[in-house]
């Protein structure tokens, strides 16, 4: 186990625009502000998504794209460094007519999505290659 402790800093509510990659807007928001520590929440609608599976056998990410539109039922994640750079890690839980998806956010358009930022105070954590999982965590 791992832990790292930080007080809270500023705090933001982001409405994204329409028609851009949602996880672009994210970073560029995140880079223009020096947010490199923090944690997201939102809601809102896409369409395009592309949310992956991380096959825990493989060791890599099973993508999906959806052309269809969906509601954002949640978006969570946090926001770290990984190779020096502003790297937010997002999930996301979308509802579409009569199923729901969910998984790790790569991208998608954005309809309309409202997002919550919490800017964390303090020595932010550097993703690294995990040999065990693959992934790259703190
Ligand atoms: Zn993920």
């Amino acid at each position: 186990m791992r832990s790292f402790e930080f007080k809270p800093s500023r705090a933001f509510l982001v409405g994204l625009d329409y028609g851009g990659d949602i996880v672009s807007q994210l970073k560029d928001f995140l880079e223009n502000n020096k947010i490199r520590c923090g944690f997201i929440n939102g809601i809102g609608a896409i369409k395009n998504a592309e949310i992956g599976y991380y096959d825990q056998k493989s060791k890599e990410y099973i993508k999906r794209r959806f052309d269809e539109r969906a509601e954002i039922l949640s978006l969570t994640g946090n926001v770290s460094l990984h190779d020096g750079e502003i790297f937010p890690h997002l999930h996301v839980i979308l509802g579409y007519n009569n199923r729901i998806y969910g998984g790790h956010l790569f991208g998608g358009e954005v309809f309309a999505c409202e997002v919550f930022v919490i800017e964390l105070e303090g020595n932010p954590p550097r993703r690294e290659k995990d040999p065990q999982t693959g992934l790259n965590l703190w």
